[in-house]
């Protein structure tokens, strides 16, 4: 195990801000998903930690170790890329023991670490494969060995499983949580995909054009986003602009009150919290369509002025489209100039859409070790 902490880092190509004054600790066994749109800098910091891109400021440490200028080598990181490149020529076992061997340790040694390194991922008895002989998932469960076998103190995975379907990619993410837990292995992991991350993570840093646009655990990353892009990013959300006017924010046929000055904010509102009532005539909005997923029914709605929202609704509830709906939001946020300024959507976590909820627990169970 062991704590990582990023000062002010940053990294410049041309005219790009790759990265830009960038901090953040990482805590011993934890495991932090670095997530955002694709070129906003994740793989370019994840790059800097290993050692594979120098940065032009900021320091990296790694239990207190200034690590910001050794090579990929003499630092305790080990790092899992997206394409798992292992070495064709090569078996699986030697693939896995190629790391040991270079660090000369006795034959013995290598034959015992490899052999556990390859359990762990679950290919015991795979060792005299090609690679070619595995599935990409498999392959990439090998990779994942070649590293692990190093026992590195901070494992780095960028993208690891982007290439795979969704079913092996959900198994493989797992796998990954069950092996930090037992070997306690600290880990940064690059993704762009939310799911990923609100299932994998301790705690999710948001990044945006090189920047950190806000860092906490998932549940708070959900149910509070800081900024009008976390907001749009995570989950699904209703983004309408509007106006406050004497203490109410106006936006879409909505009324809501507000305590903010006078001028234009933006309203959000996640579907989940959008309360739906049958309304007379052609009054409220129209069901435009309607969605059964089983769990729940999405709704897609347009209002008078042809704003587009999204609501869920009960399984079973009878929406259909062209029917009309009064909207009685039950919690929502405001936002001013990209930050947030009013109202988070909802303190708890105990409100939180079936789908987040079961990705929270699932992470919650894995962090309590049942
Ligand atoms: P992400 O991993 O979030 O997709 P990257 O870290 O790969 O983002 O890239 C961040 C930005 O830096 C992008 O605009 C990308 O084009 C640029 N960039 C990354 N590496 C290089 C490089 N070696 N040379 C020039 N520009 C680069």
């Amino acid at each position: 195990m062991a704590t990582l902490e990023i000062r002010n880092l940053r990294r410049i190509f041309g005219p790009t801000r790759a990265v830009d004054d960038v901090s953040l600790s990482v805590d011993h066994g934890e495991l932090l998903c670095l997530l955002g749109p694709s070129g906003s800098g994740k793989s370019t910091v994840l790059r800097m930690l290993g050692g594979f891109e120098r940065p032009d400021a900021g320091s990296i440490l790694i239990d207190g170790e200034n690590v910001t200028n050794l090579a990929p080598e003499r630092r305790p990181t080990g790092m899992v890329f997206q394409s798992h490149a292992l070495w064709s020529h090569m078996d699986v076992f030697s693939n896995v023991a190629f790391g040991l061997k270079l660090r000369r340790l006795p034959r013995a040694e290598i034959r015992t670490r490899a052999e556990a390194a390859l359990d762990m991922v679950g290919l015991a008895g795979y060792g005299a494969r090609r690679p070619t002989q595995l599935s990409g998932g498999q392959q990439q469960r090998v990779a994942l060995a070649r590293s692990l076998v190093l026992e590195p103190k901070i494992l780095l995975l960028d993208e690891p499983f982007a290439s795979l379907d969704q079913h092996l990619r959900e198994r493989l993410r797992e796998e990954v949580r069950e092996i930090q837990h037992r070997a306690g292995i600290t880990m940064v992991f690059v993704t762009h995909g939310q799911d990923e991350a609100l299932a994998l993570a301790d705690r999710i840093a948001i990044m945006r054009d090189g920047r950190l646009e806000q860092v906490d655990r998932p549940e708070i990353v959900y149910r509070q986003p800081s900024t009008e892009f976390v907001a749009g990013f995570i989950g699904q959300m209703n983004m309408v602009d509007g106006e406050v006017h004497g203490g109410r924010l106006h936006a879409a046929e909505l009324s809501l009150p507000v305590s903010l000055a006078e001028g234009p904010a933006t309203l959000a509102l996640r579907p989940e919290d959008i309360g739906l009532h049958r309304a007379s005539g052609e009054a409220g909005a129209r069901v435009m369509r309607v969605t059964d997923f089983g769990t729940h029914l999405s709704v897609e709605l347009h209002t008078g002025d042809r704003v587009r929202l999204r609501a869920t609704a009960e399984p079973g509830a009878e929406w259909a489209a062209g029917m009309h709906a009064e909207l009685r939001p039950r919690k929502f946020a405001v936002y001013r100039e990209g930050k947030l300024c009013a109202l988070p959507l909802a303190p708890g976590s105990g409100e939180l859409p079936a789908s987040i909820q079961s990705l929270v627990a699932d992470q919650t169970r894995h962090a309590a070790g049942t």
